[in-house]
C-alpha cells in the first residue's frame, strides 16, 4: 500500500511553522506497513490543492491531507473536497452537537453558536466523517476510484488523535498489508564513523530484506533495522538473531532498544529504581537539562530542580560559588563546574548534583576558554568528577551536546 501526505498552509510555505504533521503520519503508516512515497506542502489555494489531488489520483492508495479545515476564511480544504468529489456541504448533527458541547465546556455555559462555528459541522455529503475528540473540525474520508482522500485538521494534537484513534485502526481493519518490523538500537558515547567501523562485519552479513540506517544526533547514534515482507515468523526470528549478534559486539554502548526509549527515560528508570534524587545547576545550557529531564512523566520522583545560574552574580549569590574561584580560574572552568555541582546538591538536598558551565558562543566574555568549551561536573554521594569538552560551534550544538553529555556522565 502506498500513501502520499499533503500538508496545506501558507504558514508552512513562508517558514513560519514547521511541518511536523507529515513525519508523525508517515511513522504511524509505516508501523502498519503502508509506505509513504511522497510528502508535499502546498498553499491554501483551491487550484493548487485540486492539481495536487489529480496528480496523486490512482497513483497511490491513500492521500492524507492536513490543514485548512478550520472556520477561518483561508480554510479551503472542505470546499475543495466538494469540488473534487462533485459534492456539496451538509450539516452533520453529530458534529454539531460535539461543537456545542466543546463550546459549553470551554465557556462554562450553553450559548448560541456563531455562524462560523455552526459551519464547522458542515461536511461533504458523501464523506465518511471521522470523529475529532480534541477539536471542532471533523476528519473526512472520501474515495474516488482507486484512491482514498482523507482530510484532517492541521492542529497537531487534533491530527494525532484522528490518526491514532480513527485512521490507523480503520486502515488496519480494511486493508491487507505486508509485515514491517523496525528495531531501534540506541547507542551512546561513540561517534558514527567509529561505530560503523566496529560493526562493519556484522552489517555486511545482514540479509537482503533487512536494511540498516544510522541516525546520529549529538552524543548518540540510533541504529535502525528495518525489515519488510510477508513472512512474519522469518522476519521476527532474523531480527532477533541480528540484535543478539550486535549486542555481543557493542553491548557496552547500547542503552536501549525502544524507539521512544531516550536516555532521559532510561535515567529516570534507574534513579527511581535506586531511590536517588538529582538537582542541576546550569549556566550555558540555560535550563535545558531541566527541561529535558522534566519532559519525562513522573520525573518529580527523582528530579528536584535546577538553579539556572547564567549570570556570574547568580552563581555566587544563589549557588554559593566562591568569587575567588571565578577570579582565579574564570567562570568557564573545572573548579566553577565542581562548586556548582556540589553546591546545588547541597542546597536542593539531593544524592546527585550536576554543574555545567561553558562558552556556547558566538562571542566570548570573561574567559580565556575558546567557544565551544564546556565543563560538566557530577557530584555523587562519594566524589565529584569533572570533564572538559570542546563541542565546537554553533551555539545550538554546544548546548545540545552539553545536555546529552551530562546525561551520559550520570548514566555511568
Ligand atoms: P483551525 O481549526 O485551527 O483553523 P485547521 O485544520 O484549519 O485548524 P490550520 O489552520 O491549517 O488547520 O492550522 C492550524 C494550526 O495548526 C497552525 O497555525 C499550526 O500551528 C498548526 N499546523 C498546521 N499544519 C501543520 C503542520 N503540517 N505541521 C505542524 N503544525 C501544523
Ligand atoms: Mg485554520
Amino acid at each position: 500500500m502506498r500513501a502520499a501526505i499533503i500538508t496545506i498552509g501558507d504558514e508552512i510555505l513562508i517558514g513560519q511553522i514547521l511541518d511536523t504533521n507529515s513525519g508523525y503520519i508517515a511513522k504511524a503508516l509505516d508501523k502498519i506497513g503502508v509506505q509513504t512515497v511522497e510528502m508535499v506542502s502546498i498553499s491554501d489555494d483551491k487550484t493548487h490543492i485540486l492539481n495536487t489531488f489529480s496528480k496523486f489520483q490512482d497513483q497511490v492508495d491513500l492521500v492524507i491531507v492536513t490543514g485548512g479545515l478550520g472556520p477561518t476564511k483561508d480554510d479551503v480544504t472542505k470546499k475543495t473536497f466538494c469540488d473534487y468529489f462533485d459534492d456539496e456541504l451538509v450539516s452533520d448533527p453529530k458534529v454539531l452537537a460535539h461543537v456545542e458541547d466543546l463550546f459549553e465546556k470551554f465557556t462554562g455555559k450553553r450559548q448560541p453558536l456563531l455562524q462560523t462555528n455552526i459551519d464547522q459541522a458542515l461536511v461533504p455529503s458523501k464523506a465518511t466523517v471521522l470523529f475529532n475528540h480534541f477539536g471542532t473540525a471533523p476528519g473526512l474520508w472520501m474515495q474516488k476510484d482507486n484512491t482514498v482522500f482523507m482530510s484532517l485538521p492541521g492542529v497537531p494534537y487534533e491530527m494525532k488523535g484522528l490518526i491514532d484513534q480513527e485512521i490507523i485502526p480503520k486502515i488496519a481493519r480494511e486493508y491487507k498489508r505486508p509485515y514491517i518490523v523496525h528495531k531501534t538500537i540506541l547507542t551512546y558515547g561513540m561517534g558514527e564513523s567509529l561505530l560503523a567501523d566496529k560493526i562493519a562485519g556484522w552489517e555486511n552479513n545482514l540479509p537482503e530484506f533487512i536494511k540498516l540506517a544510522y541516525l546520529p544526533s549529538p552524543g548518540r547514534v540510533r541504529l535502525r533495522l528495518s525489515a519488510r515482507g510477508m513472512d512474519k515468523a522469518l522476519i521476527e526470528k532474523t531480527i532477533e538473531q541480528k540484535v543478539h549478534d550486535l549486542t555481543a559486539i557493542i553491548g557496552d554502548i547500547i542503552v536501549g532498544f525502544d524507539d521512544s526509549e531516550t536516555i532521559e527515560v532510561m535515567l529516570g528508570k534507574q534513579l527511581t529504581q535506586k531511590g536517588k534524587t538529582i538537582a542541576t545547576a546550569e549556566s550555558c545550557t540555560g535550563g535545558k537539562i531541566a527541561q529535558v529531564l522534566t519532559s519525562v512523566p513522573g520525573s518529580s520522583k527523582y528530579y528536584k530542580g535546577s538553579i539556572v545560574a547564567y549570570h556570574k552574580q547568580i552563581k555566587t549569590e544563589m549557588l554559593g560559588v566562591r568569587p575567588e574561584t571565578i577570579a582565579q580560574h574564570s567562570v568557564v572552568s573545572a573548579q566553577v563546574a565542581i562548586e556548582m555541582a556540589q553546591n546545588v546538591k547541597k542546597i536542593l538536598n539531593t544524592d546527585y548534583g550536576i554543574g555545567v558551565t561553558g562558552n556556547a558562543g558566538p562571542t566570548t566574555d570573561d574567559t580565556p576558554e575558546e567557544i565551544g568549551v564546556v565543563y560538566i561536573a557530577l557530584a555523587t554521594p562519594h566524589e565529584t568528577v569533572v570533564e572538559r569538552f570542546n563541542f565546537g560551534q554553533p551555539r545550538e550544538k554546544v548546548i545540545d551536546r552539553a545536555v546529552s553529555k551530562s546525561f551520559e556522565m550520570l548514566q555511568k
